[in-house]
């Protein structure tokens, strides 16, 4: 893309990427969250957004409430059937590329509430990238998953284990 000014080359040289490899490079190093908080775990999130575990030392500070303007979702808190459509309606409206991320265990699977109105897992209504376990998880843990996100964007989609 550029010339190369390492002395080791002489100052000659060029050093090559792909368009795509570039943009990815960009947008793991500065997603913009858009935060789906409905309970506990959403204490835990705000926390993570916070100056004792500063997000914004991975580039993903720029909390966005409008979902035209972010590229991860952060669902963290129990989603009631009524709630999933307005989770799935904030979704579509984030432009693509887009991932999701599911934080704690209602979110997951539906935590303690086995009942009529919790739904059990929300990859019933969304296509979730990493889950995060817990009740609450730590906020170490949702640091770790936001590394997922970007281990997986540089691998363009590949599956991250
Ligand atoms: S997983 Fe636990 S802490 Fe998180 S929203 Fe559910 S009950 Fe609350």
């Amino acid at each position: 893309m550029g010339v190369n000014s390492d002395p080791l080359l002489g100052g000659e040289g060029f050093l090559t990427t792909t368009i795509e490899a570039f943009a990815n490079w960009g947008r793991k190093n500065s997603l913009w969250p858009m935060p789906f908080g409905t309970a506990c775990c959403a204490i835990e999130m705000m926390g993570v957004f916070a100056s004792r575990f500063d997000l914004s030392r991975f580039g993903a500070e720029v909390a966005r409430f409008s979902p035209r303007q972010a590229d991860l979702m952060i669902v963290s808190g129990t989603i009631t059937y009524k709630m999933a459509s307005v989770c799935r309606r904030i979704y579509d409206q984030m432009p693509e590329p887009k991932w999701v991320i599911a934080m704690g265990s209602c979110t997951c699977g539906g935590g303690p509430f086995d009942s009529y109105a919790v739904v059990q897992g929300i990859d019933e209504f969304l296509p979730v990238d990493v889950y995060v376990g817990g009740c609450p998880p730590r906020p170490e843990a949702l640091i770790d998953a936001v590394m997922k996100i970007q281990k997986k964007i540089e691998m363009k989609g590949a599956p991250v284990v």
